[in-house]
């Protein structure tokens, strides 16, 4: 469609960042533009309405921009997943590996329950590690249903075989 192009080609490569090497998929460019935001909500609430959705989980930081609209939209509740010392309340964690070290995310133990079924929002899929510990903080819960979302999905860098999940998985843009 039109208009899903369009927001595509708005979002902006930023070169040798956060490091050298690196090419940026920098969302802010799209997510300024009121008609692409209008056309990425609408999207993702037809993608997902009528599906029993209880909870918008989204992930620190970008995922809790649109996560929020949706979890609106959707009539359901919004659960952030943090980093570390963010959570002020009993947590489930895991720990992923990044290319230099590891790092931690966080969720609260009440946040969900096994009733919930679950939409599980970031912005961005790149190498996975991140997604692939959200999902495993999820399983804590034994939830009836996650449905996975990203706005962007890197395929080159083949995140999504690092889930390896039988939840449904899809990315609005590919590059
Ligand atoms: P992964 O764990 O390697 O899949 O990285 C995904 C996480 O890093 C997400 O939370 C993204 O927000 C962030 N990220 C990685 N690369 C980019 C990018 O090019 N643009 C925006 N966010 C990115």
């Amino acid at each position: 469609e039109a208009r899903l192009q369009e927001a595509k080609d708005s979002i902006r490569d930023v070169v040798d960042f956060p490091k050298e090497g690196i090419v940026f998929k920098d969302i802010t460019t799209m997510l300024k533009s009121e008609k692409h935001l209008n056309t990425l909500v609408e999207t993702l609430y037809q993608q997902y309405k009528g599906k029993g959705i209880t909870k918008v989980v989204g992930l620190e930081s970008r995922g809790f921009i649109l996560g929020t609209v949706l979890a609106y939209k959707l009539g359901a509740g919004f659960v952030p997943v943090r980093k570390p010392g963010k959570l002020p309340a009993p947590t489930y964690s895991e720990k992923y590996s990044l290319e230099y070290g590891e790092d931690e995310i966080f969720i609260h133990q009440d946040a969900l329950t096994a009733d919930d079924v679950v939409l599980l929002h970031d912005d961005l899929l790149a190498t996975g590690g991140t997604a692939k510990a959200s999902i495993d903080l999820l399983n804590r819960f034994h939830l009836k249903n996650v449905f996975v979302n990203f706005l962007v999905e890197l395929d080159f860098l083949k995140g999504r075989n690092k889930l390896n999940t039988k939840y449904e998985v899809d990315s609005l843009f590919h590059f």
